[in-house]
């Protein structure tokens, strides 16, 4: 089994060398993967993981735009449509100057397990550009968003591949968009996800991530006679999802007590009011250092948050890849935290989920626990294509369903092939196993 999967990854060594973060995604779902082969050679005799690793199609293209003082630019956009085994291609856009290939690849990869954990009919593959919308006026996001779309829209389609929003891309980019594709297309709302409540959009879409998460931890420490009430927890970032996983959180009787940015963090002993944060975030756009300026009890510093040494209970990083690293993964040991919940997409270096697991703390992966964005989505779909709209406490229910239901997929592969209670490769597990089943019944695909 070993010796199959080591030479998948030798392959991938050979072919994409320079896909650091790429490999990184994929060979910690192959390492898990052992178990299963075992109990199926016939996997192996159809060469089934090194057609996993492949993507379907990955589309690059160029993305010219002029800026407010008519300057010219160039972004690289892209869109990886990996897998639809189990449904249309389905995943986020993300604009960032970190966006390459690479990264886009990994993103796409884990979406395909993800989005099968749903258990909804949806395929993976992930888009976005290394275009920057900090600082830029409406008009220039504007203008970015048509020159994208006028390449994406060949690619795309409610039945082919149905984009949504990730990093950088919120309910702004989303409608500008929509707009271009409608007028390239003709009106289909059923195309993008995330959109507004005014053209198709779902009630909760905002907040799923955010919510799920704390859904799929509270499922998690319930499963160990726990109680998310009066634990203190630690979110990175102030985004979409941050600003939803610290509503929550603070509802289910858990104190908050950071987010953060890119630049630093705020410490509040009292606990983060998500008000206020999404008043300065979503709002106004501005940097989470005004926060401090607004609330009394709260303390700004330069820095990552993974670095500032506090007791807490619980970590939920819900910023960006790779946030973690080993040291910063024996702080929060030290710091005497159970649970750690991922709302971003792969947070934790490889060796810092090591030292998780040489711990006590039970870890909770991204692809399993930030998957409640995904699902609405697909809740969008549907309501799409039925010309209807939920109410929020329908769809909100539906997400708390998917999320408890996806803890106890994960735990009972965990349980299935003896694992103690290593969350991760049982979600790596139960989410293979659909996509594996339906990529064999479909033939050489
Ligand atoms: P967002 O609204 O754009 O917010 C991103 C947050 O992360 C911001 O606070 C940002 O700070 C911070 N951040 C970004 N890059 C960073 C870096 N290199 N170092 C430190 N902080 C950084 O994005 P989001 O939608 O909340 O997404 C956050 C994470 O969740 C991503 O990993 C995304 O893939 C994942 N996710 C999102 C969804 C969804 O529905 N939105 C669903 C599943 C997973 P700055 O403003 O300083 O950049």
């Amino acid at each position: 089994m070993k010796s199959h999967i080591e030479s998948v990854k030798d392959e991938i060594q050979r072919r994409d060398p320079d896909q650091s973060e790429f490999q990184e995604a994929v060979f910690t779902v192959l390492d898990s993967l052992a178990p299963v082969l075992e109990a199926h050679p016939e996997y192996i005799k159809a060469n089934l993981l090194s057609r996993l690793v492949e993507p379907e199609r990955a589309i690059q293209f160029r993305v010219p735009w002029q800026d407010d003082e008519g300057q010219f630019h160039v972004n690289r956009g892209f869109r990886v449509q990996f897998n639809s085994a189990i449904g249309p291609y389905k995943g986020g856009l993300r604009l960032h100057p970190t966006v390459n290939l690479s990264v886009v690849k990994f993103l796409g990869f884990e979406q395909i397990l993800k989005n099968s954990l749903t258990g909804l009919p949806i395929g993976g593959a992930k888009g976005g550009s290394d275009f920057d919308p900090k600082g830029k006026s409406d008009s220039e996001v504007m203008r970015f968003c048509q020159s994208f779309m006028t390449e994406l829209q060949r690619h795309i389609g409610p039945d082919l591949d149905v984009p949504a929003g990730d990093i950088g891309v919120g309910g702004r980019e989303i409608g500008y968009l929509f707009g271009a594709y409608k007028r390239l297309r003709g009106y289909q709302n059923g195309v993008l996800t995330g959109k507004g409540l005014t053209f198709g959009g779902s009630l909760a879409r905002t907040e799923a991530t955010g919510y799920g998460l704390l859904y799929y931890t509270n499922a998690l420490v319930k499963a160990q006679g726990d109680t998310l009430t009066g634990k203190r927890i630690k979110i990175s970032g102030s985004g979409n999802v941050a600003t939803y996983a610290v509503q929550k959180a603070t509802e289910l009787g858990a104190k908050v007590i950071t987010v953060s940015d890119s630049n630093g963090y705020i410490y509040d002993p009292k606990g983060i009011d998500y008000k206020v944060v999404q008043q300065i975030k979503e709002v106004e756009r501005g940097r989470i250092k005004e926060y401090a300026d607004r609330v009394a009890s709260a303390e700004y510093h330069g820095g990552s948050v993974w670095d500032f040494d506090v007791d807490y209970d619980i970590a939920l990083p819900c910023a960006t890849q790779n946030e973690i690293n080993k040291d910063q993964a024996k702080l929060i040991v030290k710091d005497g935290v159970k649970y750690i919940c991922e709302g971003a997409n792969m947070p934790s270096y490889p060796d810092a989920i090591a030292v998780y697991q040489d711990s006590n703390i039970l870890y909770g992966p991204a692809k399993a626990a930030n998957a409640g964005g995904v699902a609405v989505s697909a809740l969008e779909m549907s309501q799409n294509s039925e010309r209807l709209s939920w109410s929020f406490e329908t769809v909100d229910n539906r997400l708390q369903d998917i999320m408890e239901d996806i803890f106890e997929k994960s735990e009972a592969a965990d349980k299935k092939y003896q694992l103690d209670k290593n969350y991760q490769a049982g979600a790596n597990i139960a989410g293979f196993e659909k996509v594996a089943t339906a990529m064999m019944a479909q033939g050489l695909i």
